[in-house]
């Protein structure tokens, strides 16, 4: 029974932080059938109409920040095999075959899954449901969930269902939009932002590091590393308002790209992966990545 306080009223839907939960989500959730359709046919053609474009017109950036989640995974153990949840028009995966791995893609959305099959992976165009992961008979090294949680009805499940298609010791790697950040909140709180980023019904649940993290210990992981990607709305700290504004918000994007990618230089890089750790600590950064391990039995 979902259950806490009303924070805000968005598209139709209440925002409460939910008790049972232990995160922040939409009152109702939406039915799982009325957001299918939507991601079958209709997310990639009408709501992220520039997404592949834009992701090609990203990739050099896009490599630095998917090769830092291969580093600590091939780190911690190794290069092996790994399911990408949500995998888009596959890149994270293309990345990784590159790196040596084996892959494999679960993506709902028709474009976006025929896409992934030309640059050579290997994709189920499904939703992960029970049904799908009991029909996969194999077992992964490690799990990628990035900008998923967000947007399910039930994130428990579906990291349940990533807890049972790892190996024992496998890393499942999370990745959500930091909302209700200490950033966020200034800015509503100092400078009259509105709470822009909710986006009901298609992000239900807004996380931040410490309620993804344990959400994640909840559904039989342990953490043992956390980081940031890049606080966006520092811009909007700056005074470059880019809400509702496409032209500011990708002149922020690209000037964050260029600092991504030369922090990645040698004698940058070191301090690049500690900076986006402290920002973790403290709840700073616009998107949470949380690893999570499968403890051995
Ligand atoms: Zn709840």
């Amino acid at each position: 029974m979902h259950n806490g306080r009303l924070i805000d009223k968005a598209n139709g839907y209440g925002i409460i932080a939910c008790e049972t939960c232990g995160f922040i989500h939409t009152d109702p959730v939406p039915a799982p059938e009325e957001l299918e359709s939507v991601y079958r046919d209709e997310y990639y053609k009408d709501e992220k109409p520039l997404y592949i474009e834009r992701t090609i017109e990203d990739l050099r950036w896009w490599e630095t920040v998917y090769d830092d989640r291969y580093e600590f995974l091939e780190n911690e153990s190794g290069r092996g095999s790994i399911l990408d949840v949500g995998s888009g028009p596959g890149y994270f995966l293309k990345r990784g075959l590159e790196r040596g791995w084996k892959v494999m893609g679960i993506e709902p959305s028709k474009q976006a899954a025929a896409h992934a099959r030309t640059l050579g992976v290997e994709v189920e165009n499904a939703f992960l449901d029970e049904k799908l992961a009991s029909s996969i008979n194999r077992r992964f090294d490690a799990v990628h969930l990035s900008e998923v949680l967000e947007h399910v009805p039930d994130p428990a499940g579906i990291l349940k269902l990533a807890h049972s298609l790892l190996e024992d010791g496998g890393i499942v790697c999370c990745v959500a939009p930091n909302d209700f950040s200490p950033v966020q909140k200034t800015l509503s709180e100092r400078l009259n932002f509105s709470h822009y980023w909710l986006a009901p019904p298609h992000h239900i649940n807004y996380f931040n590091h410490a309620t993804l993290s344990a959400l994640l210990e909840r559904c039989g992981f342990s953490v043992i590393g956390s980081s940031s990607m890049f606080p966006i709305d520092f811009f909007l700290l700056m005074g470059d308002n880019y809400v509702g504004n496409d032209e500011v918000g990708r002149a922020s994007h690209l000037r964050r790209k260029r600092l991504d990618i030369m922090l990645n230089e040698p004698g940058l890089k070191e301090f690049k992966k500690e900076m986006y750790g402290i920002m973790a600590k403290h709840g700073i950064g616009r998107e949470a990545v949380i690893f999570g391990k499968k403890e051995k039995r």
